[in-house]
């Protein structure tokens, strides 16, 4: 192409790519106002300082239906886009405020997002703000439907893991019965018998601690406990078991002092060391160990055993979650010893933590705020 050519053509492009350009920026500042107008437009006297305030969602609709004034929480919520309500169901609460004059609340669940499957639940309340206005503010209750969900499903877990042994001892019962004449069947059926009973009773025990754990969220009365006397006892309890398989327990370390309720706290560690126990091979080694740094107590049970792996290591500490349940059930797990730990550890201010290798072994850590009996004693607060 000669250079006569070139030139106007390649100004011509340039005037273009200009021309282009210069619409884009338009745009982008023109939706950026529009953002800005949402969040800043005049509305009636107060309404801007009350709708800054409020930690929930609030929304001023002229009678076009345009959104006016939006807080920062109606559009975090996704509520408004372009100037506009986004739910078809708050629209038309809206619409019936205009033509009623009376206040609506309500509760709603809508889509988190223009994408996805996820909801948001809101307790929304429109009413009239002056003749021309209308005031939407809405409140964020998904945390409390979850949490429903999540007591919805305890039950339904309840309710079925309850359901297996029992359904075991009215079989076995029937079993015995037409085994009365052979000495050896009855003396088997009910041999498990015994045992499907001590399993109900783990079970059910387990269920009302959890409940108790989950229903205080925190301690009403915590004392200052010797971290020293929660290892002694829990490794008391679980010496018959140790020694029934050969397993040495080894315990020591800091001297340590939490606040919390003793009891509990032998249950938790307890737990933790049964379980070592139960995973481990005959005539291995259990470490308990205690350690206290930077204030932070640390109890450690270290196992020589199976181990987890590594998909599974978040997941056992959900209720009834047993990671080989044929297993487990020999051994007569309820898949509910780590969902109390976790809890335990949690009311006390603390954590729990697992660190495991298949095949290597576990160690399950529960993590806790150090109480100092010093500070506690100058303070008049020893107990
Ligand atoms: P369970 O009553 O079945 O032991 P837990 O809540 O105490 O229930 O434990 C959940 C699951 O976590 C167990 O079924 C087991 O698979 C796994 N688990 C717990 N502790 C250990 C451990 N020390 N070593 C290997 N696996 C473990």
């Amino acid at each position: 192409m000669d250079p006569a050519t070139l030139v106007p053509l390649a100004l011509a492009f340039g005037v273009l790519i200009g021309a282009g350009v210069t619409v884009v920026i338009f745009f982008a500042a023109r939706r950026g106002q529009d953002a800005a107008d949402v969040v800043n437009t005049a509305v009636p006297d107060g309404v801007d300082q009350v709708l800054d305030t409020l930690e929930s969602a609030g929304v001023v609709i002229d009678p076009s239906n345009t959104v006016v004034k939006a807080s920062p929480g109606a559009l975090a919520f996704g509520l408004v886009w372009n100037r506009a309500l986004v739910h078809p169901e708050l629209i038309s609460m809206v619409d019936k405020v205009r033509r009623t004059g009376e206040p609506i609340t309500k509760e709603v669940q809508l889509a988190r997002g223009p994408i996805g499957e996820a909801s948001i639940y809101l307790w929304v309340r429109v009413a009239r703000l002056g003749a021309r206005y209308v005031l939407l503010i809405a409140e964020d209750r998904t945390e409390g439907y979850r949490l429903e969900e999540v007591r919805r499903d305890f039950v339904a877990n309840i309710s079925h893991e309850l359901k297996t042994p029992i359904g075991a001892v009215g079989l076995l019962a029937e079993a015995l019965v037409s085994a009365k004449d052979e000495p050896e069947q009855v003396k088997k059926f009910a041999k498990r018998l015994t045992k499907e009973s001590e399993r109900l009773a783990k079970i059910t025990q387990e269920i009302i601690q959890l409940s108790r754990l989950q229903a205080a969220d925190a301690l009403t009365k915590p004392a200052l406990v010797d971290v020293d006397s929660v290892l002694a006892l829990a490794v008391d309890q679980n010496r018959v078991a140790a020694d029934s398989h050969g397993i040495h327990l080894v315990s020591g370390g800091d001297e340590a002092y939490v606040y919390g309720d003793e009891a509990l706290l032998v249950v938790a560690l307890h737990n933790l060391v049964a379980n070592a126990i139960q995973y481990s091979p005959d005539n291995s080694r259990i470490g308990i160990g205690v350690s206290n740094v930077d204030g932070i107590v640390e109890i450690a049970v270290t196992d020589q055993g199976v181990g987890i792996p590594d998909d599974e290591k978040d997941r056992v500490f959900e209720r009834f979650y047993r990671s080989d349940p044929a297993r487990s059930r020999n051994t007569g797990g309820s898949g509910l010893g780590l969902s109390i730990v976790k809890h335990v550890a949690q009311n006390h201010g603390g954590d729990v933590r697992v660190w495991s290798q298949p095949g290597k072994g576990s160690t399950f850590t529960i993590r806790l705020p150090e109480a100092s009996p010093a500070t506690a004693a100058s303070l008049g607060a020893a107990q």
